[in-house]
């Protein structure tokens, strides 16, 4: 590390930044009784897939700082995109008018989509860009003279983001209980827990078993229904990948019976899973595309909600017809944002070639994982790894997730300078696909060391739960 780098922030002293984050700051998805009995980290900077706190300690980013960074921190090629842009304008709304990265963006955008995607409309969260998808596939069929089709058809555990209209089409009894009542009523089928076997057709009972559950609902329904909505990998439901070829039969389900198809890839796009998109692999084309997080390699909020040129013509009219999409975000499509994506998206033409020799080397720098005391199953799709933690993995007896488990793993991963994020009992890793091999072996030693020094204290909780 050059002296450059050891530079320390000097207007703020740490003590003064962690009495502020203390008393003014209400941190999002955070437990904040739990959050104020730890020493908050408070970051100051960032290179490569390392961060920086204000004490000059440095972490490998292991969760990509929420599953968002693609080619670490302080890139200079995007660096300097967006000072480019920052030179010309920082922000132009796209409400009756247009800026340059965002138009080329959108142009970009439909180049790596796969094929049959044709208008993008951009916003600035994942969330938004879920509730924008909701909103045209309910649009949709009322612009065909069809407005009882309404519901959207959801998979237990899938998470689509937080706004009222995501929170609707993926009900949590624990995140959501004071909502539920509120959300519009959707229905939810099971998501496919085949690990990561093929689907072999067509008598494999994971895949029988989700095709008549969705059909059957389909069969009884079909004409109430907008659209079939889906994560290819459960992220926020414990990094629980679907079956190769789930999202090839999901597309057919749907076409048999005219429902539409939207991919929610906000956490698998640009590269996450080793491919652009999770339906790449799979030839799926879904009529709406959601994107977020990673597009702008994690650098600036810019979402994107993709649709088929068949979609999109539903909605163009006479303005009396009243089939106009009647919804914007007043920083939709922000420039600095776009012009981060663009950068962002020609540093992933030479990244995606490396991606599956590094995805390997992951998968064997886990293998120590595998079976060790209190871990039930590690599962990795591309750089989504999730680790379930159990109280006796044999016996399958689950920990209380209240207890929070996984965060005496993350608060040792933290001391042996890995920062991780768990969700549940689940021990999440999700390292930016830009890592280099020996920086993913390091953050996977790390964690080794962190589930090694935790397992006293995993001894207690489990003892709590079986005592002798
Ligand atoms: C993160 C996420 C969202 C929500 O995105 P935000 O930008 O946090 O609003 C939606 N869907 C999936 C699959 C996500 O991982």
């Amino acid at each position: 590390m050059d002296e450059q780098e050891s530079v320390m922030n000097t207007k703020w002293t740490p003590s003064q930044l962690e009495a502020w984050d203390r008393t003014y700051s209400w941190h999002p998805f955070t437990h904040m009784r739990q959050y104020a009995a730890t020493e908050p980290v408070i970051i100051q900077r960032g290179r490569g897939v390392r961060v920086q706190d204000v004490h000059g300690d440095w972490y490998y980013d292991g969760c990509s700082s929420i599953w968002l960074n693609i080619h670490g921190h302080a890139v200079p090629e995007i660096d300097q995109a967006i000072r480019n842009q920052l030179d010309r304008i920082a922000h132009a709304t796209l409400l009756g008018q247009a800026n340059v990265p965002a138009t080329v963006l959108a142009r970009r955008l439909i180049g790596v989509a796969p094929p049959g995607l044709r208008r993008v409309h951009l916003s600035d969260s994942g969330a938004s860009a879920v509730e924008i998808a909701v909103k045209i596939a309910i649009q949709y069929w009322a612009n065909l003279g069809r407005p009882d089709r309404k519901m959207i058809i959801g998979f237990h555990n899938n998470y689509h983001g937080d706004t009222l209209g995501a929170m609707a089409v993926a009900p949590n009894e624990i995140f959501h209980r004071p909502f539920l009542d509120l959300l519009p009523v959707n229905r939810r089928v099971s998501f496919p827990k085949c690990a990561d076997r093929p689907l072999v057709r067509p008598d494999d009972r994971c895949d029988a078993s989700l095709a008549d559950e969705l059909r059957h609902m389909l069969r009884r329904e079909a004409d109430r229904i907008a659209a079939v909505i889906v994560e290819p990998v459960e992220g926020a439901g414990g990094m629980v990948p679907a079956p190769p070829g789930f999202l090839r039969l999901l597309r057919e389900v749907c076409d048999e019976h005219e429902v539409l198809l939207i991919v929610d890839e906000i956490a698998t796009g640009f590269g996450h899973t080793g491919h652009m998109f999770a339906c790449t692999p799979e030839d799926v084309t879904p009529d709406i595309l959601c994107l977020g997080k990673g597009l702008t390699g994690g650098y600036l909020p810019v979402a994107a909600t993709i649709t088929t040129e068949q979609v999109f013509e539903t909605f163009l009219g006479e303005v009396r017809e009243g089939r106009t999409l009647y919804h914007g975000h007043s920083f939709a499509g922000n420039a600095l944002g776009c012009a981060a994506a663009l950068a962002s998206m020609d540093l992933l033409d030479d990244l995606l070639p490396t991606l599956p020799g590094k995805i390997n080397h992951l998968a064997a720098a886990l293998k120590p994982l595998r079976g060790a005391p209190f871990i039930q199953e590690v599962r990795q799709r591309g750089f989504m790894i999730g680790i379930d933690l159990a109280a006796d993995p044999h016996a399958g007896v689950q920990f209380d997730w209240t207890t929070l488990p996984g965060y005496i793993v993350a608060e040792h991963a933290r001391r042996h300078g890995l920062l991780i994020r768990p969700i549940g009992t689940t021990v999440i890793l999700m390292p930016a696909p830009a890592a280099s091999n020996d920086e993913l072996s390091e953050m996977v030693d790390r964690l080794v060391y962190a589930f090694d020094d935790a397992q006293d204290q995993l001894s207690a909780l489990a003892n709590e739960i079986m005592p002798s």
